[in-house]
């Protein structure tokens, strides 16, 4: 465990110091509360933090209320050091948000087994956190892609649509949808389906720019939400996807296959709300189809061109 210990008596701290050492711990040492406030805010901070009360710059209370009102995932384990005994004092520190105190002068054996509760407090704190990750990284991940799942994308998209209408940008969403892909499970067998739907995925991935995001709507959908500066070609993003997907090779176990894509496009307007724009894209797919596949469409009050070169329909 690495430990800070924020003393400014030099022989407390080097006594601190190497029994801790002694029991495994790597220790860090500050010789003042500002000094140790400056080691805190740093990223690999360290977690279990032995803090003497009285300090010269700032004492450990101000210290240890300055480190609580810190907004972090991860707060450090704070053991208030003191030779004040007195029950209020203890109170204090503890109200401050101290975790646990220690009397002065310590005794070396308490000193090991309050650090100790408190390496252990601080590794059930990792593992729950641990765990709510997972769990929030389960809940918002298709199973078979682990691209975003059709929720994680919609809230996506509610939550890009507040930004662009505050910044100005320019928002489009694009329904993706494979062409005929019920022929290649037809074909070659839903196993096969399933590794171009995970080969996409990884296309997907290449080709969007740090501004797109994809999710898996559901069967051979995907949504791309895609925001760009005002007056931007908001067609071009969709279209290179359409284009690298028809121009890949997907290896699979039944061989090399070839897909396309059709995708509908819709811009949000001033009104448009996350239902308003998966109807419109929605729509602009239908039109692609209908047009012949493998081609973006955008929707129909926003411009009423197919924009790829009416391509092959898919085998
Ligand atoms: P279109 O060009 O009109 O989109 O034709 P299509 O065949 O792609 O569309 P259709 O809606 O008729 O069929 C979609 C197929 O996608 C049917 C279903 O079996 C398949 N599908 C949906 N989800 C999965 C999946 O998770 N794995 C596999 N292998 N197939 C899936
Ligand atoms: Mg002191
Ligand atoms: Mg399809
Ligand atoms: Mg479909």
């Amino acid at each position: 465990m690495r430990i800070l210990i924020a003393e400014d008596d030099f022989t407390s701290r080097a006594m601190l110091a190497a029994v801790l050492r002694k029991s495994g711990h790597e220790v860090l040492e500050a010789g003042n509360g500002a000094e140790a406030w400056e080691m805190l805010q740093q990223p690999q901070a360290p977690k279990l933090v032995i803090v003497d009360w009285m300090m010269p710059e700032l004492d450990g209370l101000e210290l240890v209320r300055l480190v609580r009102s810190l907004p972090t995932d991860h707060p450090p384990y704070l053991i208030m050091l003191t030779a004040k005994g007195e029950k209020a004092d203890i109170i204090t520190g503890l109200d401050a948000g101290a975790n646990d105190y220690l009397g002065k002068p310590f005794d070396p054996g308490e000193l090991r087994a309050r650090v100790e509760v408190g390496s252990r407090m601080i590794e059930m704190q990792a593992a729950l956190i641990a765990s709510r990750e997972a769990l929030v990284h389960q809940a918002t991940r298709d199973p078979l892609t682990g691209m975003f799942n059709r929720r994680a994308i919609l809230d996506h998209l509610d939550k890009e649509l507040a930004h662009a209408r505050r910044h100005g940008e320019l928002l489009a969403v694009g329904m993706c949808d494979i062409d005929h892909f019920k022929r290649i499970n037809d074909t070659h067998g839903h196993q096969t389906g399933d590794e171009v739907l995970c080969s996409l995925t990884q296309i997907f991935k290449h080709s969007l720019r740090q501004h797109d995001t994809v999710g898996r709507m559901g069967g051979e959908e995907f949504l791309v939400v895609s925001t760009m500066q005002a007056g931007a070609d908001c067609r071009l993003p969709f279209d290179r996807i359409r284009q690298l997907v028809a121009d890949s090779r997907i290896a699979t176990r039944s061989g090399d296959l070839a897909i396309t894509l059709s995708i509908g496009v819709a811009l949000a307007g001033s009104g448009a709300t996350v239902d308003t724009l998966l109807e419109a894209s929605d729509l602009a797919l239908y039109r692609a189809k209908g047009a012949g596949r493998n081609r973006v469409v955008l929707a129909q009050d926003q411009e009423d061109t197919p924009i790829s070169l009416p391509g092959e329909d898919a085998p």
